[in-house]
């Protein structure tokens, strides 16, 4: 089912309406080639655009009177096979979901375990879906005869204004909404009349199970969402040296026939190079180092927010060091596994053993991440690139939210399960590696810091100014649609000291 290595569409831009018309120019921050789709369906008359790698005929699929078109990809494909009448065997995920979609309308979405969007046609009907943790952004603007719905939301800036659903408002893009995670949308084209279902919810309640069973269980489910994304290809995992990336690493080279690559990246100032070498050495991997100048790290800072639409600094922060790398990893087209996110169920943040604490951070983080797009893979689809995350699988996700706090931090270790689950896998010292974020590891915090203090921030405004710098960058990138190529963080930070300077009230 999958031809290539990656999946047949990354992003769409696709409008229905009763009378034809043009689409928005596409404007996209992923890489890849574009393919025109036009359909006259039952009165409307659809347009898309689809981004993708290699072929693009995977990415949809038609049967009397519903087309489905799917960006990303399914990582329970034999499960769900198993639904369908004997001898029917789809040939993409766009025919799986097709299929599904047949004979459990809606709820199919209930069903998909992956990493995509989708934008399905049916009769009156658009049905917009996002994977349970809305890790491939979708956006909408519906009005009264018309839907368009794209993957990133500078696609649609230029659209007439879309009336409220039940989604999320973008920053100065009037009537432009963000689909939630784990949610369809069924809109009625005519009147724009929507109905949200919710296909995914984090766990609230806590499981108790012995540490036996619970480290069993952790292992199994980790290395089934690591094989499920390795593709045909060589894997390729970046890799800090820590236990998040390094139990990445760990199972796909298990899993690999032969070596798989591992890269790292570093700053002249800040690296984690020699623990992730331990790592590289132990599992035999090619491995690369790339080093960034701190100076090219912040001048990319435009780019992650271009690629990730996000105005929140502190995942900003995390992702630039990720888009400087990314931007260095010539060639395209790699399918990219990371260890992100681990520390969201688990707690693996929180650095002290008071369990109540540790659970009241998993709550906070299960129930705030939605419209972050800390997960999007459009940060590496700006150099071509298809970036998956295992912890964020969905059936990886219920096994660790689950779990009670007990087995997140115990014997005075943070994410306990998780290191007992890789024991036999992984060097002693990598297994009891204390964390250390990206932002950390790699100087980011430190130097964005720096740039703006250096710009006459003074100390106590920085965490303002660092949002109103993400701000002003979304308002470029995004809202104004302009190439980050064009825009300059060191002006965009004098600006903001300006302003802070001068008392003007912040713009937010
Ligand atoms: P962390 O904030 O350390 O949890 O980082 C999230 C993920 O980003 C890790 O699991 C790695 O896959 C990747 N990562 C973090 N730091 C680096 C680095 N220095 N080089 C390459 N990849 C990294
Ligand atoms: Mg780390």
């Amino acid at each position: 089912m999958m031809a290539g290595s990656l999946p047949a569409a990354v992003g769409f831009l696709a409008a229905v309406r009763p009378h034809g018309g043009s689409l928005p120019r596409p404007d996209f921050a992923s890489a890849g080639r574009r393919s025109e789709l036009s359909e006259e369906t039952a009165g409307h008359s659809l347009r898309a655009v689809l981004l993708h790698p290699e072929a693009p005929d995977g990415a949809h699929a038609r049967d009397r009177g519903t087309t489905v078109i799917l960006a990303g990809e399914l990582y329970n494909r034999d499960e769900l096979a198993g639904l369908l009448p004997a001898g029917s065997s789809p040939d993409s995920d766009a025919a799986l979901v097709l299929a599904l979609f047949g004979l459990y309308d809606v709820h199919a979405f209930r069903l998909l375990n992956g990493r995509f969007s989708a934008f399905v046609t049916a009769g009156e009907r658009v049905v917009l879906a996002t994977d349970h943790a809305g890790s491939v952004p979708l956006y909408v603007s519906a009005a009264a005869g018309q839907v368009l719905a794209a993957t990133e939301a500078k696609a649609l800036r230029t659209a007439a204004g879309g009336q409220p659903l039940p989604a999320r408002p973008v920053r100065r893009l009037a009537g432009v909404q963000q689909v939630p995670a784990g949610t369809v949308l069924d809109v009625r084209v005519s009147t724009a009349d929507c109905v949200a279902h919710r296909t995914w919810a984090p766990p609230l309640s806590r499981r108790i199970v012995s540490e036996h069973e619970a480290v069993e269980t952790v292992r199994q489910v980790l290395d089934r969402a690591v094989r499920v994304r390795m593709g045909t290809d060589t894997p390729l995992v970046v890799l800090s040296g820590g236990i998040d990336s390094s139990s990445v690493a760990a199972l796909s080279a298990r899993r690999s026939a032969g070596r798989i690559d591992t890269v790292s990246m570093g700053t002249e100032e800040a690296d984690e190079f020699p623990q992730a070498r331990v790592v590289a050495t132990h599992l035999r991997s090619a491995h690369r180092e790339v080093t960034v100048s701190t100076a090219d790290l912040l001048r990319r800072m435009p780019h992650t927010v271009w690629a990730a639409e996000s105005l929140d600094p502190d995942i900003v922060e995390y992702l630039l060091p990720l888009t400087a790398l990314y931007l260095r990893l010539e060639g395209g087209g790699r399918r990219i596994l990371t260890g992100y996110g681990a520390d969201i169920p688990l707690g693996g943040m929180h650095r002290e053993d008071r369990l109540p604490h540790l659970d009241t951070a998993v709550c906070h983080d299960m129930a705030t991440f939605d419209g972050l797009n800390e997960m999007t893979p459009v940060l590496s689809q700006i150099s071509g690139h298809w970036s998956t995350h295992p912890y964020w699988d969905r059936d990886v996700l219920d096994v660790l939210v689950a779990l009670e706090a007990g087995l997140k931090r115990r014997y005075g270790q943070d994410k306990w399960v998780l290191r007992a689950a890789m024991g036999d896998l992984l060097p002693h010292e990598v297994v009891i590696r204390p964390k250390l974020g990206v932002h950390e590891g790699s100087g980011t915090t430190a130097a964005f810091t720096r740039l703006l203090v250096d710009a006459g921030v003074p100390h106590q405004g920085v965490d303002r100014a660092k949002r109103m710098v993400v701000h002003d960058l979304f308002d470029h990138v995004v809202v104004a649609g302009r190439h980050p190529d064009e825009v300059k963080t060191e002006e965009v930070v004098e600006q903001v000291a300006e302003r802070l300077a001068s008392g003007a009230p912040a713009a937010l």
